[in-house]
């Protein structure tokens, strides 16, 4: 068994922190943001409470690498919330939400699901995605609570 027991199936979004993620994604186009998202996991359930903002050292629009001090203090953020850091997220400016290249390359950790947001088309869109499976695959996700 790996590190959990459960395979992710979706990524649930209280409301307010989809608010600050859009927001974030389209007030730093035409670069990446990116950030991570924390809190708690019921079987294949992420429940995402918590934006934790980062710093695109590349300050690209095609890529993003976390400015380590950063990363470091989100991390520290999330453990004294007593959360777990379920997703990493980031924007494509100008591009559909679905994982590129790069990102396929530069993955986290196994259990850890990535959320895409495209503000290219206006109104941010945004799909999950488990980037350890074989082929990248979709997750649910839902924004607001438990339905
Ligand atoms: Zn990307």
């Amino acid at each position: 068994m790996g590190q959990h027991d459960c395979a992710m199936a979706k990524l649930r979004l209280a409301a307010p922190v989809w608010a600050e993620v859009s927001a974030r994604a389209l007030a730093e186009a035409p670069l990446e943001c990116c950030g991570l998202l924390a809190g708690t996991r019921a079987g294949g359930v992420l429940e995402a409470v918590a934006a934790l903002p980062l710093v695109n050292q590349l300050a690209s629009p095609t890529r993003f690498i976390s400015e380590p001090a950063g990363l470091f203090k989100a991390l520290r953020r999330a453990r004294e919330m007593g959360l777990e850091v379920l997703a990493v997220y980031h924007s494509h400016p100008d591009g559909p939400p679905a994982p590129s290249a790069t990102d396929l390359e530069w993955r986290w950790a196994p259990g850890v699901a990535d959320l895409i947001v495209a503000v290219g088309g206006g109104a941010p869109l945004a799909r999950a995605w488990d980037l350890h499976a074989a082929l990248p695959r979709e997750l649910a996700l839902e924004v607001g609570g438990p339905g």
